[in-house]
């Protein structure tokens, strides 16, 4: 019943403004918020809405950032195992203008210097039924932690966004990957492709490296391949999508907590699905993420 993540923390500071700046340009914002962010971190909580016991382990800076981030991990019941390094917490700037378009700066910060799992984290990894990563630390630290993870007996899910590169000793160490289209087709060496069941198409071809891979498909639902059995599409649920941002985060964390129950891969991404169409009719990547009662209220 445990789920650990182990990822990035981010806070986020988002400017509303009429338009996007020209460069040179100084504009007044009409209003602003901060918002915890990253993908480990919005994963983290959207596996402890969804019922799971949940750790998450990260690396903050030294600074004000930090204390918030800790705030509302601690609020959302994650429990936290968290570096303090020198030096920044990683942040992300938005500007997001009325029409919904945005510009935004991440600097990754402490992120970027999660090196070195302690054997504290290590074994923090190890009691957990599954092992949930994304790809905004460095690829070392994902690395050591899905082989400790799948050593260990874990399920271990690897969400590969931001996408990039997979090193081929990392892919026997998976038990499901996690990609949105644009991710599948790159790292299935299709992104040149225009063919309609291009996403099926690279399902297959990552089924050859991982024994089960999701393919989430934005408003038009997802695709779950597992070896020795027919891919299935299922379709979104209906929802009217305000703010689409942490959909992917949201059925990711729900995924990984419906898992950890010992629910199989299609109905952990039924119960993932549903989670991630109610965060879609919500502002915002965390608090838009739906608890338990709720996913369960509108699952059937
Ligand atoms: P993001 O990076 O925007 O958080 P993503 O690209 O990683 O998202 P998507 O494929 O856009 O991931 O969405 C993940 C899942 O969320 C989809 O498989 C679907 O189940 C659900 N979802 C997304 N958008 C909608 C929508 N408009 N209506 C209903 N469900 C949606």
């Amino acid at each position: 019943m445990s789920v650990v993540v182990v990822g990035s923390a981010n806070l986020d500071f988002v400017y509303h403004v009429d338009r996007i700046p020209a460069p040179g340009e100084t504009l007044l914002a009409a209003r602003s918020a901060q918002y915890p962010g990253g993908k480990g971190n919005n994963q983290a909580i959207a596996a402890a809405r969804a019922g799971a016991q949940t750790s998450f382990i990260g690396s903050l800076g030294n600074d004000a950032s930090a204390a918030i981030l800790r705030r509302e991990l601690k609020l959302a019941t994650v429990k936290a195992h968290l570096r303090t390094q020198d030096g920044p917490t990683g942040t992300a700037l938005v500007t997001l203008d009325g029409a919904g378009t945005n510009t935004i700066i991440v600097n990754a910060g402490a992120n970027g210097d999660f090196a070195d799992l302690t054997s504290a984290e290590l074994d923090a990894i190890r009691i957990a039924d599954v092992l949930l990563m994304q790809l905004e630390i460095p690829m070392e630290t994902v690395l050591d932690a899905a082989r400790a993870g799948h050593e260990a007996g874990c399920t271990v899910i690897l969400n590969a966004a931001p996408v990039r590169e997979l090193p081929a000793q990392l892919l026997p160490e998976l038990d499901v990957l996690i990609v949105n289209e644009h991710e599948a087709l790159i790292l299935a060496g299709l992104a040149d492709t225009t063919v309609r069941s291009a996403p099926n198409h690279a399902a297959l071809e990552l089924l050859r490296s991982v024994p089960a891979v999701v393919v989430t498909l934005g408003e038009n639902g997802l695709l779950v391949a597992r070896r020795g059995a027919e891919t299935v599409h299922l379709p979104a649920f209906a929802a009217r999508a305000i703010d689409t941002t942490g959909a992917g985060d949201t059925f990711c964390g729900a995924f990984a907590a419906a898992l950890s129950e010992g629910t199989d891969v299609l109905h952990a991404a039924r119960f993932a699905a549903c989670a991630a169409a109610l965060s879609v009719q919500r502002e915002g990547a965390v608090p838009s993420i739906p608890d338990r009662a709720e996913i369960e209220s509108h699952l059937h």
